[in-house]
């Protein structure tokens, strides 16, 4: 039995399988650039980039020494109570790059999760309404609301609704699903009209808070909506007061060959989530949105006791440099 065996067995009995998707009986022990060792020393080449969430590659040197220069100086003091030194820079730094012109603003959270679930918050409180809308395939998060909002698989409903009230799915427009001989333009109608069906028989779009798509489906498959797709519900969203929000934890830093996936798109949204790679995997998010839309809530509406912590915020400003330096 080699190490790898025997540290499943040992873990086996102590972890529940609702937290793991399971691809191979390997255990992790070290990582550097593109590839990871385990612990009986086969490489491999890291395809799945630890979930999208090491962009820069596993143990980038500035990165490693960012964490260690700054796990010596401070570990953690909360940004709920006072701004600490890397927070306060890394929070203009990230919002300058985020794709939204005018003037911006975010929240701190520990994952990409709690950043969907700011996205309802913020959406909710800035309009007054209560509904989201949100598509089939897509993955949010594992919290209440996030997990409420996705639609990859079964297991993240199944045995624990209710769910949170007020979620709307439509089905995203997966190219892969194009009919037989339906041209691109058909299928954007198609989609579209299906995307529409709600607001047509159900659900007000005066009492609609937010779209939120993934512009880039990264657990749905990798999936990109089509270009006219992006745009028609870009316009449905702004013609009815209704916030346009993009999930970038998995596609955005870089991921993409720009900073974010909507980028893409050439679209603004009004709320974004980021997470991930945003500090080479450590646990870090944000939310980001129009300064307007991110007034609309007080103390302590949002922040957690470990968001914004010094060591994460170190870790992403070495990732933004890494990205910026080797024009990744
Ligand atoms: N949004 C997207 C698009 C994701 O891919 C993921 C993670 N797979 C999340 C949100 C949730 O992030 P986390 O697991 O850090 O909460």
């Amino acid at each position: 039995m080699g190490d790898n065996e025997r540290l499943l067995a040992n873990e086996a009995p102590a972890f529940s399988r609702a937290a793991r998707v399971k691809y191979y009986n390997i255990v992790i022990r070290s990582g550097k650039g593109a590839v990871v060792t385990d612990v009986d020393g086969n490489d491999y080449i890291d395809l799945l980039a630890s979930a999208s969430s090491t962009n820069t590659g596993h143990a980038h040197p500035h990165v490693v020494k960012a964490i260690q220069d700054q796990a010596a100086r401070l570990i953690q003091y909360t940004a709920a109570y006072f701004a600490t030194e890397n927070e306060a820079k890394l929070a203009p730094r990230l919002a300058a790059l985020a794709p939204i012109s005018g003037p911006k603003a975010l929240a701190w959270g520990n994952s990409g999760s709690d950043a969907n679930d700011a996205i309802i918050k913020f959406s909710r409180a800035y309009t007054g309404r209560p509904n989201i809308v949100s598509f089939t395939g897509a993955y949010h998060g594992s919290t209440y609301g996030s997990q409420t909002l996705s639609a990859v698989s079964l297991n993240m409903s199944r045995k624990i609704g209710p769910m949170l009230p007020g979620v709307v799915k439509v089905p995203f427009p997966d190219p892969w699903k194009r009919l037989k001989g339906e041209t691109d333009d058909a299928f954007v109608d198609r989609m579209f009209a299906a995307f529409k069906l709600p607001f047509e028989t159900y659900l007000p779009a005066e009492e609609t808070a937010a779209i939120l798509i993934e512009p880039i489906q990264g657990d749905g498959g990798i999936v990109k909506a089509p270009q006219k797709f992006m745009e028609k519900i870009y316009k449905f969203a702004h013609d009815n007061g209704i916030l346009f929000a993009v999930d970038e934890v998995n596609q955005g830093m870089g991921r993409t060959g720009k900073w974010w996936s909507i980028a893409n798109f050439g679209l603004e949204p009004d709320l974004m989530s980021v997470g991930k790679s945003l500090a080479s995997g450590m646990p870090l998010s944000a939310v980001i949105g129009r300064q307007e839309i991110m007034d609309s809530l007080g103390a302590p509406g949002h922040l957690f006791t470990t968001a914004g912590n010094p060591i994460t915020t170190a870790a992403a400003m070495a990732t933004i440099d890494v990205i910026e330096d080797e024009h990744l």
